[in-house]
């Protein structure tokens, strides 16, 4: 019987082989929730979701789309921002 802290599905249940050729459960910490669009909540495409540790290692550019508002607006809602802006409607 699992150990009463990795009863909870808190932690997320890996099945890893280890060197012996045994195939173990490993307990590990689940990733974080996706990135959503500020405006639409739609899921953001192109921003990794890992534990920070990971991010740290990963370069600036592999973190989000490289244009106004990547990473915070999903695109078809920047492009209706930016057209707004430009016809200064707002
Ligand atoms: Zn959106």
């Amino acid at each position: 019987m699992p150990r009463g802290r990795y009863k909870s599905r808190t932690l997320r249940r890996v099945f890893v082989k280890v060197p012996g050729g045994a195939v173990k459960l490993q307990y590990r910490k689940r990733k974080p929730a996706k990135a959503k669009c500020a405006v639409c909540a739609k899921q953001l495409a192109g921003v990794p979701r890992e534990r920070p540790h990971i991010m740290r290692t990963l370069n600036k550019t592999a973190k989000r789309p490289e244009r106004p508002f990547g990473g915070v607006l999903c695109s078809a809602c920047t492009r209706l921002l930016l057209q707004r802006k430009a016809r200064g409607v707002q």
